[in-house]
Order: structure tokens, then C-alpha cells, then sequence
């Protein structure tokens, strides 16, 4: 479904836990992050593609490398395809892949286009690095923490930020490196200063266009890394904050032990 509209941006919904795919309309180009979930869900997206696609040449950026994100990567063997060093280089790539054939094992489900790990044509290597087109530049940023390959993207001039799995108002920090988690909500604060966000699109919950929403969920982001560090979390408070927190607990207590993991570094 579509979640939310606005000039060039379209953002589709998932019922699978509220997964987003941005899809942007250009002058020459038509930009998506992560097209996912259900095959009628990809079906919707691909319908909405081809109907504006015309000329356009078709982007596909992969935000990070988690199965759900790469899950329908093989329906658009035409794109030409972005993502971060780190993506490429993962090196259990057919961990990945397996997750993705039990997913669809478990629920029965049927797809008309291949499960593959995207190759990938624009590597994107440090912070700043940008694909400039004729009426916008995509400028990347990477983006570690939740996994050590992400991405984050700022469409200018339209102030869109394509933000992956951080900044969700349905998820708390998912963190695999505590020190690059809290580096990255660093710097996304930097970035949305420095290059007047407006539009911030999590990879999982609500699109917003609202200021003060998306510097509240920074601020949410920075108050959870805080209290995890410190032991000091109420878990009451993230019931009230988060409403499928039964769903999200188990990560709570993974969160924990990367804290500890970290702390325990020399
Ligand atoms: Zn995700």
C-alpha cells in the first residue's frame, strides 16, 4: 500500500513490519530503495514503476544487506544498482539468501523472479560520494551500526533522506556495533543540518516531513543508546513509545549484549 505522497516521492508500505520502498520520479531517472516484501507487494511497485518509467533510467539503492531488504532484488534485473562497499564485500552472502528460501518456504510462497544477492554497479566508498543527475544529486553517506553496511542517501535539492533501518517511530536502535551506532545517529544530525532535510523515510515505520518528529527521533535513537549503555532502560517506557514492543523485546536483549560486547573491547 502507499503509505505516503508527496511531490517526486512516493513511499509503499509493507504489511510485514511496516517495511518501506521509497520511489522517486526525476526528469531522467526514477530512484527506489529495497523493494519488498510479498509478491503482491513487489507487484504494486513494479506496475507503479513501469507507469512513469518512460525513459527514465531505473536506480535501485540497497540501504543495507539484511534479507528483507535485498528480498526482491531479482525483479528488476534492469536497474543499475547502488549500495555501499561493505555490501559488496559481505562475505556470507548465501547466509542471506538462505534466509530469504526459508521465509518463503515457511509461508509457502512463490516468487516469478530469481533469489539472488544484487551485484552491484555503483560502489559507493566514503561519505559525500554522490551520483549527480540532470535535475538531482543522490549523496551518500555510510551508514554502520545496525549492520556494518549501511547506507544512508540525501536526494538534494528535494531534502530527502533515505535513512535505512534508523530513525524508525516502530523500532528502537537494532544495534550490531554499539560505538557505530551511536557514531552514525552522529552523524545523520550532522547531515540533516548540513543539507536541510525536510522528508526522512525509515526502512521500517512512517515517512515524516514534520521537523520536529524527525529530530525527536534522533533524540529517542541517542536517550535508547544512552540508557542501554548505563543499565538505566525502562522497559515500561519503551512499551509506551513502541506499540509492537512484545514483537521487539527479544532484540532488546540482543542489544544488551552487543553493549557488553563492546565495553569488554581493548
Ligand atoms: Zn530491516
Amino acid at each position: 500500500m502507499r503509505q505516503f505522497e508527496q511531490g517526486q516521492l512516493t513511499v509503499f508500505q509493507s504489511v510485514l513490519y511496516q517495511t518501506t520502498t521509497a520511489v522517486i520520479k526525476t526528469k531522467e531517472a526514477v530512484i527506489v530503495t529495497d523493494p519488498n516484501w510479498l509478491p503482491n507487494e513487489i507487484a504494486e511497485i513494479k506496475a507503479y514503476i513501469e507507469s512513469i518509467i518512460e525513459d527514465r533510467k531505473l536506480y535501485i539503492i540497497f540501504t543495507h544487506s539484511d534479507y528483507d531488504h535485498i528480498i526482491a532484488a531479482g525483479a528488476f534485473p534492469d536497474a543499475t544498482t547502488i549500495a555501499s562497499e561493505a555490501f559488496v564485500n559481505r562475505i556470507n552472502k548465501e547466509e542471506v539468501l538462505e534466509q530469504i528460501r526459508q521465509f518463503d518456504a515457511q509461508y509457502y510462497i512463490e516468487r516469478e523472479y530469481p533469489i539472488i544477492y544484487p551485484p552491484i554497479d555503483i560502489v559507493i566508498k566514503e561519505d559525500g560520494q554522490a551520483l549527480e543527475l540532470q535535475d538531482l544529486t543522490c549523496r551518500f553517506y555510510l551508514s554502520p551500526g545496525h549492520t556494518s553496511d549501511g547506507l544512508f542517501t540525501v536526494v538534494e535539492p528535494f531534502g530527502i533522506l533515505l535513512a535505512g533501518d534508523y530513525l524508525s517511530d516502530v523500532e528502537f536502535p537494532f544495534i550490531e556495533d554499539y560505538e557505530a551506532y551511536l557514531a552514525t545517529i552522529q552523524k545523520v544530525q550532522t547531515i540533516i543540518s548540513e543539507k536541510d532535510v525536510e522528508v526522512l523515510v525509515p526502512g521500517h515505520g512512517t515517512t515524516t516531513d514534520n521537523l520536529d518528529e524527525i529530530q525527536k527521533r534522533i533524540d529517542v535513537s541517542l536517550i535508547y543508546l544512552n540508557n542501554l549503555a548505563d543499565g538505566s532502560t525502562d522497559e515500561t517506557e519503551l512499551q509506551k513509545l513502541y506499540p509492537f514492543y512484545k514483537g521487539l523485546q527479544e532484540m532488546h536483549e540482543l542489544n544488551k549484549k552487543a553493549v557488553n560486547k563492546n565495553s569488554h573491547r581493548i
